[in-house]
Formats: C-alpha cells, structure tokens, sequence
C-alpha cells in the first residue's frame, strides 16, 4: 500500500481546535485499511477536563465505533509530540505508528521529558516518526500562544 500521509486532517483539526480558543492540537486515527475512523482536537476547555487532548479524545472516539478497547494495526497522527499521558494511552491502546508533527521539548513525553516508549514498564511502543508537517503545526502553535499573550 502507498503511504498516505493524514497530517493535513490532524492539522485542519488543530485550526478548530484554535477557533474555538483551545490550544491548537489535532489527531485523526486510521484504520489498518487506511481510512479514518477518528478524528479529535484538544477540548480542554470546552469539555472542562484536563484530560481531553486531541490524542486522548481521537483513541476514545476510534475504540467507541469499534466496540472495541484497543487499536491493534491503527496508527496515530497527531499535531504535537504527545504528552507522557498521551504516549501511555497510545501505548494501551496498541497503536501501530504514531506520526507527530511538531516537537514539545516543554511538555512533551515521547522525545523528551518522560519518554513513555523507552520505558522498561512500557509493554507496547509504536513505531515513531516525527517531523511531517511540522512546520504548518509550529506556525499554528506560535501563532496561537502570540494572541493570547496580546
Ligand atoms: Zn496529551
């Protein structure tokens, strides 16, 4: 199968996710077939839980329309490199790729900080490639953080 990169997807869900005052964050699951099966943006604020980053939500969304608790074979694009708690429940949920955009030295947990996969208590890592669209991912971050700083 010829790789199709759903970064732009991720991305049009980070810009929602900007429009509706959330931090600009975005995450689509594919299917082993390479179709959608979900797609999420950050909802901190919306939702008022601390806990509803795009990855989170985007996982939740994916296992609910597929009755099922894991996503073996799925892979995971996402905006910004995920957080510690992101990159557990990625890895609970068995995801196959995790395709992140921009890096997050501040707060992320796959590159940086906890670095969740090369944890020896980590049973499940997936295979990490960073990088794609990060630029387009950066500018949205910048640009978000630039207004709510004016
Ligand atoms: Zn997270």
């Amino acid at each position: 199968m010829e790789f199709a990169s759903h970064m732009q997807t991720a991305l049009d869900e980070a810009r929602a996710a900007a429009d509706r005052g959330e931090v600009p964050v975005g995450a689509v699951v594919v299917a082993p077939g390479g179709q959608v099966i979900a797609r999420a943006s950050n909802r901190t604020r919306t939702l008022h839980d601390p806990t509803a980053h795009a990855e989170v939500l985007a996982i939740r969304a994916a296992c609910a329309a597929l009755g099922q608790e894991r996503l073996p074979g799925h892979d995971l694009y996402v905006t910004l490199e995920p957080c510690p708690m992101c990159a557990a429940a990625i890895s609970f949920a068995r995801i196959r790729r995790l395709y992140y955009a921009a890096n997050d030295p501040k707060s992320g947990g796959v590159a940086h900080g906890a670095r969740v996969f090369s944890h020896a208590q980590c049973h499940h890592a997936p295979e990490v490639y960073d990088g794609i669209g990060s630029t387009e991912a950066e500018a949205l971050l910048r640009a978000f953080f630039k207004s709510r700083r004016q």
